[in-house]
């Protein structure tokens, strides 16, 4: 699903180039979920973002559902992400002048009768609590109904790779709580790759996989030396959470 190779980007701060990823080698198969936990600063949200095409690397391959990112234009890298990729983030990212209907429906790819759409996105957020909510604004959800507005919108066009870049994040624990068990629910029962980047240690413990982003950076290994967590958690692959 995910096949990262060579993968460096660095940026420029006052003239000086500052290396954030450089990762040789890393791969995510179809369907599995994988949690990256790691300091701030570590360039976790760097790599989401290139993943989803936000962004660019500075050079190495990227290649999502089999289809190499930097060989695609622009055009089709939009597409791609559309399609493809959904992005939950912290803040929700909501639109403050559409319902949560309206959010969801517009992030949709199908061309369908208004109608169909709309049968699709209210069984969505039946699916996820908010029957009934479809006509409220965001001002007008908690937060938690917010990050599940969110969530749909992120999987409405069931795209093969979902990424949350610390979903949990702005939430107090019980809502964080309700959130993490939601999206492995989903993710599990629509067959998504998941990939989640989180400090909260609740939810990364859920997740099948899980790894520190030092154990894949090369950069950061240098800047913050490696340590063992004391529990011992260890990913599949050997690597220490
Ligand atoms: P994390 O998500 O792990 O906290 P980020 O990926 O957001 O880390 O950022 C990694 C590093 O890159 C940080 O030191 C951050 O300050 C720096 N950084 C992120 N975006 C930019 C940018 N556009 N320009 C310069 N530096 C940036
Ligand atoms: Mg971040």
């Amino acid at each position: 699903m995910l096949q990262i190779q060579n993968l460096t980007k660095q940026f420029t701060v006052d003239g000086r180039a500052v290396p954030i990823l450089d990762i040789p080698l890393w791969k995510v198969e179809k369907g599995e979920r994988v949690a990256i936990t790691g300091p701030s600063g570590s360039g976790k949200s760097t790599l989401l973002h290139l993943i989803s095409g936000i962004m660019s690397a500075d050079s190495g391959r990227i290649a999502v559902d089999g289809q190499p990112l930097h060989e695609l234009s622009e055009a089709k890298r939009d597409a791609l992400r559309a399609s493809a990729i959904g992005y939950v983030l912290q803040d929700f990212h909501l639109i403050p002048s559409l319902t949560a209907r309206q959010n969801v429906e517009i992030a949709m790819t199908v061309q369908l009768p208004q109608k169909e759409r709309r049968r699709i996105v209210d069984g969505w957020l039946e699916q996820v609590g908010l029957g009934g909510r479809g006509r409220h604004l965001p001002s007008q959800l908690s937060r938690g109904q917010q990050q599940r507005v969110a969530i749909v919108r992120a999987m409405v066009n069931n795209p093969p790779l979902l990424l949350a870049d610390e979903p949990t994040g702005s939430l107090d624990w019980e809502t964080a709580d309700e959130i993490s068990s939601l999206l492995m629910e989903l993710s599990a029962a629509h067959g998504h790759t998941l990939i989640v980047v989180t400090h909260d240690l609740n939810m990364a413990e859920r997740f099948p996989r899980r790894l520190n982003i030092r154990d894949i950076n090369e950069v950061r290994r240098e800047t913050f030396p490696r340590q063992r967590s004391s529990s011992g958690s260890v990913d599949k692959e050997g690597i220490s959470l």
